[in-house]
């Protein structure tokens, strides 16, 4: 199981408690489960917060998926605004030592970006993943006045600046297709997902690997905020009185009530592939 991996790995490196904390992570389970459909839901569990734990990530995940999605449906009661994916793709591979300092360039840059004068005229929200992974929310009005419009170059030529590079970023900025449900499916999940995989650090055959990549990611993620709403969606989830999505309760993942579609569509994949194949396989 690959939270025992880590446990392992931990404790190689002489991070005992960090081992023990994951060896028993969520060891003690209860599920609600719906006789009529079969439906299982998580009641309790003690998880053990640390952040490269894969059992706290998928919970992790979900809470951020409901609440984005609670989040952004609150915004289009109030307006009707639209959403911009902006992604961007790192070009150089970092080495894991660097992880922690380019981790604060980006964040530092991403912050230095929703500071210029047009993104701040066009941006009214933002949300963050990690890796920069941004949604921004932008006045229905955006795509049809040509003094807030921005354009794919114009999005480069602002990240390049605030990246401090001499390189040209590449940057990939897409409207929400509201009206393919799958294609915006696809997207939230992109960009919603979570931090870390687990495959990044516990390398197969490989233990040395493995344990230099742990501690290195460990210490570059340690006590960092990895997703941050920004604008009107920060408060928004400040009145509607969420709590951390990182730290937080991972038993209430907040979605319990009705989901956007395509948030739903995505968490069944995300269950599927991070948390029930994983469950199925080691607990049932
Ligand atoms: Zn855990």
């Amino acid at each position: 199981m690959l939270t025992l991996q880590l446990a392992d790995s931990y404790k190689r490196i002489g991070l005992k408690d960090k081992a023990f904390r994951v060896k028993y992570c969520s060891c003690e389970l209860s599920f609600k489960v719906n006789y009529h459909t079969g439906e299982r839901k998580l009641h309790s569990m003690k998880s053990c917060q640390v952040r490269l734990c894969s059992i706290c990530n998928w919970r992790r995940s979900l809470k951020i998926f409901g609440q984005v999605s609670k989040v952004m449906d609150y915004a289009l009661q109030e307006q009707e605004y639209r959403f911009i994916f902006f992604l961007t793709i790192t070009c150089k591979n970092i080495e894991g030592h660097e992880l922690s300092r380019q981790i604060d360039n980006l964040f530092y840059a991403f912050k230095k970006l929703v500071l210029k004068a047009k993104v701040k005229k066009a941006v009214k929200g933002w949300f963050r993943a990690y890796r920069l992974h941004i949604i921004l929310m932008v006045n229905k009005s955006y795509f049809k006045k040509t003094d807030l419009y921005l354009s794919q170059e114009e999005w480069t030529s602002l990240w390049k600046d605030c990246l401090k590079v001499d390189y040209t970023p590449v940057v990939d900025v897409r409207a929400f297709k509201t009206g393919t449900k799958k294609q915006t499916a696809k997207s939230v999940a992109e960009t919603v997902k979570y931090a870390v995989k687990d495959t990044d650090y516990l390398i197969e055959n490989n233990k040395d690997l493995t344990d230099k990549t742990v501690l290195e990611l460990d210490g570059a993620l340690a006590n960092r905020r990895l997703i941050a709403f920004g604008g009107e969606l920060r408060k928004i989830h400040k009145l509607l009185n969420l709590d951390d999505p990182e730290d937080g309760d991972l038993v209430n993942t907040d979605n319990e009530e009705e989901l956007r579609d395509d948030v739903k569509y995505s968490i069944e994949v995300y269950n599927w592939y991070i948390g029930y194949k994983q469950y199925i396989k080691n607990y049932f």
